[in-house]
């Protein structure tokens, strides 16, 4: 009877600790997952005003965030760079913003892949700038070729173009002011392309390092690592 109750009570001791340490994990589980969960929401691809007089608005995929595409304001109008994917998420992303698709006056493309210009059609009022190879894709758009290495002024901004291929064929990067360096997908990597039958791996890696030595860069805005405000770090980790 004695040496019973000594085994339940050290079954019962077993089990009070396996419990602790379970919710013990079960809290930190929570813990890190609200804190990350808090982290992707609010700074990888926030909907927001991010800087003063430039705007992030989170794209998706199938519900899920994947990205960002960017708005400047330009002499209360908007320039785009680039136009989001879902057009029902980009509407939504507006709204946040205060910011009416109707204003925006200029859509600039860093490259034609559909997370990119899957919302083009909402910015009815804007001229669609793109780099040089992409004569063709948009006929029914006003549309305005940046040649490489081109300045160009819209409503009061500089925007020069580079030619910046190898995440796709018609990649181009656009430095705004001197110091906003919008790189689209530069800085991601497609690999051994199912994903992009043009994909050149060398191409990139040559445009990234072009990229990286425009010294008066400050900011560097991306499709889908967002807003790096330490361009140092960002050299470093590329
Ligand atoms: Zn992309």
């Amino acid at each position: 009877m004695g040496l019973n109750e000594t085994g339940f009570t050290k079954q019962r001791k077993k089990l009070t600790i396996w419990l602790k340490i379970s919710i013990f994990i079960l809290a930190v589980v929570i813990v890190l997952g609200t804190v990350a969960g808090f982290a992707y929401w609010r700074y990888i691809y926030p909907t927001a005003e991010i800087m003063p007089g430039i705007f992030a608005v989170r794209t998706h995929n199938n519900g899920m965030p994947m990205g960002n595409f960017f708005l400047l304001e330009a002499d209360d109008k908007y320039i785009a760079i680039d136009a989001g994917a879902d057009k029902t998420e980009t509407e939504k992303g507006l709204l946040k913003l205060g910011i009416s698709a109707d204003d925006v006056v200029a859509v600039l493309i860093t490259h034609s892949h559909w997370d990119h210009v899957g919302s083009l059609d909402l910015f009815s009022n804007a001229v669609i700038y793109t780099g040089g190879t992409q004569h063709e894709i948009y006929p029914e758009k006003r549309h305005e070729i940046i040649l490489n290495d081109e300045m160009i002024r819209i409503m009061g901004r500089l925007v020069q173009c580079f030619y910046t291929p190898g995440h796709t064929i018609d990649s181009v990067c656009y430095l705004v002011d001197g110091k906003y360096l919008f790189a689209g997908d530069l800085f991601v990597t497609t690999n051994d392309s199912p994903f992009e039958e043009r994909y050149d791996k060398d191409w990139q890696l040559e445009c990234r390092e072009k990229m990286l030595e425009l010294e008066d860069v400050e900011y560097i805005f991306t499709g889908h690592f967002g807003l790096f405000k330490d361009v140092e770090f960002f050299r470093r980790w590329f």
